[in-house]
């Protein structure tokens, strides 16, 4: 019998995606092989938010390349590369002969359903593909293409199907997943600030007064009001798209789970200015103490990146600062490598050494996720 072998480097979204291609193997009777040296179809799903993520995808494709040398060509699997990775399709199939597809972001599959582990009380749903935020260190935008939503019905309609197999933890996913609904706006006002990237929008408190309910909370609802669903997560927000009325709802629905992750990426103004983040510290700040007055037991996550181009002592003095105030619960900390073909590695240099780059990489995580965390109360 036909076997197949999926590997899934990554994200929670390329997870939820390999779960749907395990369907489409399966639904044509395809078996998982114990490991890819045993199957005759094999899903890489790449991720390349870092170099070190493009490294991984490198070193699997060269171990396969070396095994399949001395087996004839007629006998190789078919390999297929998905994922973040699809943007060096030619240079994927030149250098490694064993690849026979690079799907694109247009080749993403929802007509196959997930396959999830029976024993996992979560349900991983992706809600949108793609981003329009375009942070300057970033390959999603053109990686996965712009925001795409998914339509209210079907994400409904598989969360209703995920209760109906047992999972009861629901998290919805998308690359910028508070923005559901809303490419058209944000694609709109998105290029209202790019191309000047050396200061802040000097409109970018403005997307913190969305009027009106926002798309994504009316999903939130939705979601909440399906019997038996118990929890709800989503990851990723982007905190230019975490609104009142967003707030407002994960305060008030208790369904909603109470640890966030809220990326960051610095407490600098600059740096966030140079990254296109569109919002500031104190914008941050503030949308934070909002959720922590509205109910204290409210937890932040968050992500970090030290070593941005051109950041200087001055600017990560300010994301030090920044963080001992916050409290962060945890914070996936990350030295700065340029991507290419992504805004930052066009038009800045590269230029915090590695070795400033790892301190400074080691002081935050030592406050962070060390000392900050050693201290703080339990919270049940
Ligand atoms: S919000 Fe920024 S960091 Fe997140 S996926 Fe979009 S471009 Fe990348």
């Amino acid at each position: 019998m036909a076997k197949y072998y999926i590997k899934t480097f990554g994200c929670q979204a390329n997870k939820a995606e390999s779960q749907r291609q395990q369907t489409y193997f399966e639904s044509r009777g395809l078996r998982l092989a114990p490991n890819w040296q045993q199957a005759s179809e094999i899903f890489i799903n790449t991720c390349s938010v870092r170099k070190a993520a493009d490294d991984r995808v490198y070193a699997l494709l060269n171990q396969m390349q070396d095994y399949y040398h001395s087996i004839p060509r007629a006998q190789w699997p078919h390999v297929v590369i998905s994922g973040c990775m699809n943007r060096y399709a030619d240079r994927l199939k030149k250098r490694f002969p064993v690849v026979s597809e690079v799907l694109t972001s247009d080749d993403t599959n929802f007509q196959y359903p997930a396959t999830r582990p029976a024993d996992d009380p979560q349900a991983f749903i992706q809600i949108s593909v793609g981003c329009n935020s375009y942070c300057t260190y970033c390959v999603v935008p053109y990686a996965r293409g712009p925001e795409r939503s998914r339509d209210f019905d079907t994400i409904i309609g598989e969360v209703e199907q995920a209760v109906r197999e047992g999972h009861h933890e629901i998290t919805l996913l998308g690359q910028n997943v508070n923005s559901w609904g809303l490419e058209k706006v944000q694609t709109a006002r998105r290029k209202q600030i790019f191309g000047s990237l050396s200061q802040l929008p000097a409109n970018a408190d403005q997307y913190q007064t969305f009027t009106g309910t926002s798309p994504f909370v009316q999903l939130l609802r939705a979601v909440s009001h399906i019997d038996g669903v118990d929890k709800i997560r989503f990851l990723t927000s982007n905190p230019w798209d975490f609104h009142d009325d967003l707030i407002a709802e994960v305060i008030s629905n208790k369904k909603i789970d109470r640890y966030l992750h809220l990326p960051v990426q610095s407490g600098s103004d600059t740096v966030l200015a140079r990254m296109n983040r569109g919002y500031t510290a104190a914008t941050y700040e503030r949308l934070v103490t909002k959720l922590r007055a509205g109910d204290p037991s409210i937890q932040i996550g968050t992500d970090i990146i030290v070593g941005f181009c051109g950041e200087t002592e001055a600017e990560f003095a300010q994301t030090l600062a920044f963080v001992k105030k916050m409290h962060f619960i945890v914070a996936f900390v990350a030295m700065y490598s340029p991507r290419p073909g992504t805004v930052s590695a066009k038009i800045y240099r590269d230029d915090v050494p590695f070795a400033v780059k790892k301190r400074r990489f080691e002081i935050l995580d030592k406050i962070i996720n060390r000392d900050q965390l050693a201290s703080r109360p339990k919270i049940v």
